[in-house]
């Protein structure tokens, strides 16, 4: 996929991408789309849709296993959405509170998205990486030991809410479970589910738990890998092709095309934040 036709702002010219050289979290915070679009095609690639860069390594015969181009957005479709994640006067990208309870929920009339996983999967790196052009908006995080689990709502201007669950773990306590579940089948605006998944170990038991929660209320649900920078190319895609082949024999709801991502190099950002647009009904795409 090339920029053909494609016209952007100039902009200012930050620094350079984190993508390029070595983790450097403070720049990759700068990192918009009118700079990924000066890198060379196949760097580009690489960054914007890490799973066609891994489905390239695949033998002619074996490339339709992975469903890259079920979402395939135009470059100017992905720039489009990054307005949405632009915090400026006029949109106002904030953390609005959080709850511990359905009915302690903020009564909000936009659509809402949730991201579930395991404690430790990178769900905070993740939503930090998504609000990266908001850089005044503070994810929360509470990991301390007996620490009360929350759900944490984040409001992205007019456009939608975006509520960050708690992390589950093996001893997930009861209440916690019952907050989780109460909110994924009676929230009535959730229009995605995205269930977090880290790409180094695959799909682990604890897994389970969100998956068949999200199964079990016919939610419609997409797969995120994390942490796709850490291992290696063979490596990760064994482990993207068997979560596939999971997704396409074992689930019903789950979207078919799995989101690789990693927080630190930026990689499948771009595309997630236009994934989002364009399910919360702000951004109309031929790619869906
Ligand atoms: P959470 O418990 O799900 O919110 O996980 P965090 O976002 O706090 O991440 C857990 C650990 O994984 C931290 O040490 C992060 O720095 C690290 N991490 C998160 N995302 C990535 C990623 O994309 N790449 C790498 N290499 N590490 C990550």
């Amino acid at each position: 996929m090339t920029a053909r036709g494609l016209r952007l702002p100039t902009g200012k010219l930050l620094k350079l991408p984190a993508a390029l050289g070595r983790v450097n979290r403070a720049c990759s915070t700068f990192q918009t789309f009118a700079e990924v679009l000066r890198l060379p095609t196949r760097q580009m690639t690489k960054l914007v849709f890490p799973l066609q860069e891994l489905q390239r390594q695949l033998t002619p015969d074996s490339r339709l296993d992975l469903h890259v181009k079920t979402f395939d957005p135009s470059l100017e479709d992905i720039s489009k959405a990054e307005s949405v994640f632009t915090a400026t006067g006029r949109n106002r990208i904030e953390y609005l509170s959080s709850a511990v309870r359905l009915d302690h929920a903020p009564d909000l009339p936009h659509p809402e998205v949730c991201f579930i996983g395991r404690s430790n999967v990178g769900k905070s790196s993740l939503i930090k990486a998504l609000f990266s052009l908001a850089p005044e908006v503070e994810v929360r995080v509470s990991k301390k030991p007996g620490h009360t689990k929350k759900m944490n709502f984040f409001k992205v201007g007019k456009y939608f809410t975006l509520v960050d669950m708690p992390g589950y773990g093996y001893r997930a306590p009861e209440d916690f479970v019952d907050m989780v579940e109460t909110y994924l089948k009676e929230r009535r605006n959730l229009m995605r589910t995205f269930l977090l998944v880290d790409s180094v170990v695959g799909i682990q038991k604890t897994d389970s738990i969100a998956i068949g929660m999200c199964e079990e209320f016919a939610l419609p649900y997409v797969m995120v890998l994390t942490k796709i920078d850490k291992s290696s190319r063979g490596h990760l895609l064994k482990q993207v092709l068997q979560i596939q082949k999971f997704v396409d024999t074992e689930t019903q709801g789950c979207f078919p095309q799995l989101f690789p991502i990693s927080s630190v190099t930026y990689s499948g950002i771009h595309l997630l934040r236009c994934f989002i647009a364009n399910i919360t009904g702000n951004l109309k795409t031929d790619g869906l």
